[in-house]
């Protein structure tokens, strides 16, 4: 068992600063121009345009079409589309996590078939892991896949699915066998599922901040080929913990709710107080910290390792921190004579404090992530 945590200091090599400077110029000449028309979601457009930047799929083998650099690259990337609040959902889950899943585990025909596309931008996917009675305890997956003759029959519900309307393919978690007595882990196989395949019904749901971003997904025996099964049958727990590293780790756990961050720092720019700058230069030093800590993962990741402590860890600091963050600049600012003078900061504000309490919750609740942080301390 582990008993310690580890985040050795990653310094960004310098040529990386150029990619950092390319990717600024892209969004440049891409996104800012057209950032109204793109939007801050879902762009099919916007994901074809990385696709030819060679955005997606960066630290992919050259034989399927990917870039092969290294994964502190790909975070430069990551780091300034999701700072300039740009569009990536529609590629960012197959490029940060069903990629790398296909990659290790899909046959050759697959990856042959799906690997180029997702690297052109073309291919949404979604993750179906969480049902309406098993999300934190995703052991209790009732969703069940049946080998037939045809292939597999799926049949069950997914619930929380985001992006799942507009995805072209989802990774399911699926039952293929009971739980044994001593390992109540086994049992579990996750399938690559074609969303159009029939018998599949997406459902939205509305959240709190007026989107439909997450789904429920209906399986009313839906025929999938045998190949479509990844990795071991009944085994999937044990390929899942690499997943969730990369779900759990990115920036993405600390710059959701950034535009605030930024929208504080060119206000105190034109009222350089010493109190608001105090103020935030402590939320610049956090932030610093989880990018430091996410940074690390990404090495690790990139050196093969399976960092889940680490990982649960900077989604349990990075998330709680961006959670607060909004309240945090509503209270720095709101104090200023000019506040109501301020309606673009004030909307950035009241937006985001929308947002904020999803944050905590999906990829892993943060007690779910102490759980595993504590675990792997060995205090449980
Ligand atoms: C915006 C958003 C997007 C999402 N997108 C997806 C997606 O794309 N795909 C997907 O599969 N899921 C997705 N989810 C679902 C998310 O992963 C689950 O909501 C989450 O895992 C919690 O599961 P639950 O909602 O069933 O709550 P439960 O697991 O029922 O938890 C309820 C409460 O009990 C606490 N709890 C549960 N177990 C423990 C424990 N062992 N120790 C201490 N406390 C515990 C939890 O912290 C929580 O406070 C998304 C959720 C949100 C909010």
């Amino acid at each position: 068992m582990k008993t310690f945590i580890e985040f050795d200091a990653v310094e960004l090599p310098n040529h990386l600063h150029l990619t950092r400077e390319r990717v600024r110029e892209f969004l440049q000449r891409e996104y800012l121009p057209n950032k109204s028309r793109l939007g801050s979601g879902f762009s099919p457009e916007f994901s074809r345009l990385c696709g030819d930047a060679g955005y997606i799929g960066m630290t992919w083998p050259k034989q399927y079409g990917g870039g092969e650099k290294s994964f502190l690259e790909r975070y430069i990337v990551c780091e300034e589309m999701l700072a300039a609040g740009a569009p990536v959902w529609g590629h960012w889950v197959a490029d940060r996590q069903s990629g790398p899943m296909l990659l290790d585990y899909a046959s050759e025909e697959i990856k042959n078939d799906l690997i180029p596309k997702m690297i052109a931008g073309e291919y949404c996917f979604c993750i179906g892991l969480s049902e309406p009675d098993s999300g934190s305890d995703l052991f209790a997956a009732k969703a069940a896949a049946e080998k037939t003759s045809e292939g597999w029959a799926l049949n069950g519900t997914k619930l929380w699915t985001s992006g799942a309307r507009q995805a072209h393919y989802m990774i399911a978690l699926m039952r293929t066998e009971k739980a044994t007595e001593d390992n109540r882990r086994h049992g579990l196989t996750q399938f690559l599922v074609p969303m159009n395949t029939p018998g599949i019904t997406v459902r939205p749901v509305r959240s709190m901040a007026g989107d439909s971003e997450f789904n429920e997904v209906h399986f009313d025996n839906v025929i999938i080929p045998s190949d479509n099964a990844l990795g071991e049958i009944n085994g999937a727990w044990k390929q899942a913990s690499k997943e969730l590293a990369y779900e759990r780790s990115g920036s993405e756990r600390f710059l959701e709710t950034f535009s605030v961050l930024q929208a504080l720092a060119d206000y105190v720019h034109k009222n350089p107080k010493v109190h608001l700058q105090e103020a935030l230069g402590s939320l610049v030093a956090d932030l610093y910290s989880f990018r430091q800590m996410s940074l690390s993962v990404a090495m690790m990741l990139e050196q093969g390792k399976a960092p889940m402590v680490e990982a649960a860890l900077v989604k349990d600091v990075g998330t709680l921190w961006q959670q607060a963050l909004p309240e945090r600049v509503r209270s720095i600012v709101g104090g200023e004579s000019d506040f109501d003078d301020q309606p673009e900061l004030r909307r950035d504000i009241n937006r985001m404090l929308k947002i904020a309490p999803k944050l905590t919750i999906q990829g892993g609740t943060t007690e779910v992530l102490r759980g595993i942080i504590a675990r792997g301390l060995g205090l449980r």
